[in-house]
């Protein structure tokens, strides 16, 4: 199975969020068949993001997107687990500042885009800006239906100086939602995970798909294309964002260096 070619959203096919599946599991029947196929899709990403840091040329950035209790902070826990700290940087994007707000929606974003030979993962990203803000009307529609050609071309600009990007939506249904809000309700151990506010969410879940499909319509492209992980399951969504980040990787075509001199010749001193 092509993870890739399954779930990416083809640029100018159209795309309709109800189509999508958040229960699919690809055939995949259980946890434990997809344990063993986890293992090794992590730590093909840790050799991969190795080569990467030591080339130093190209980046990679990893956009998360979901709704609330999508998972996208389960995600980096799990599919991330092995990659070298030192490679590999999480920006988390929330509510913009005041300084922020002073500035252009892209200006924090691109701030932190990976470095080359770095790893970037977008906790949350500058589709917020087409998707809270459009929910909410923060701002005016003639402002943030503008942003999509913005996003694109900003994209397209960082693709051309070596960073691969890759956008996954962490697709779960309304009732998981539900399920998982109760969960943390339940487990004292994750009761510092509760926001009434989340709840509040819920009452725009509609709004929120309308705008999800928009953006990844419109936003999916060549040079930065989305996947819509179906992710009821989550040990499937670990499974499938594990394999894709591979696969990038692997394309990237990554290449060790050569050395500065000639290693044979020298000759360590006593
Ligand atoms: P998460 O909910 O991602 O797990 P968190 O609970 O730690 O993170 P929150 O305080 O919920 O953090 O911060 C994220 C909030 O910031 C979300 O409600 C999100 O919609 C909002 N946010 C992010 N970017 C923007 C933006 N550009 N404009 C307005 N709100 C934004
Ligand atoms: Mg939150």
């Amino acid at each position: 199975m092509d993870f890739r070619k399954e779930y990416r959203v083809e640029p100018g096919k159209g795309f309709k969020i109800e189509r999508a599946d958040p229960g699919d599991t690809a055939g995949y029947k259980s946890k434990e068949e997809a344990r063993e196929k986890l293992a090794e899709n992590r730590a093909k990403l840790a050799e991969l993001q190795h080569k990467l840091f030591a080339e130093g040329k190209q980046a990679l950035l990893v956009v998360l997107q979901a709704m609330d209790a999508g998972g996208k902070d389960g995600t980096i826990r799990h599919v991330m687990r092995g990659v070298n700290p030192q490679g590999c940087r999480v920006t988390s994007f929330r509510a913009p500042s005041d300084e922020e707000l002073a500035h252009d929606f892209l200006w924090r974003i691109h701030k932190a885009v990976p470095a080359k030979g770095m790893i970037g993962i977008f906790n949350r990203s500058h589709y917020e800006d087409v998707l809270v803000v459009r929910v909410h009307d923060i701002v005016p529609k003639k402002v943030w239906s503008r942003r999509y050609d913005m996003i694109n071309d900003f994209e397209k600009m960082l693709g051309r100086n070596g960073v691969t990007i890759i956008k996954f939506y962490l697709h779960i249904s309304k009732q998981e939602q539900k399920a998982r809000f109760q969960d943390r309700i339940e487990k004292p151990e994750k009761h510092w995970k509760v926001n009434p506010k989340d709840f509040d969410e819920r009452k725009h879940w509609d709004d929120y798909m309308q705008a999800f499909e928009d953006a990844i319509e419109k936003c999916s492209t060549r040079y930065a294309p989305w996947y819509v992980i179906p992710s009821d399951k989550k040990w499937f969504r670990n499974l499938a964002i594990s394999r894709i980040i591979a696969d990038t990787l692997e394309d990237m075509d990554l290449r060790f260096p050569e050395p500065s001199c000639d290693v044979t010749e020298l000759v360590i001193p006593d």
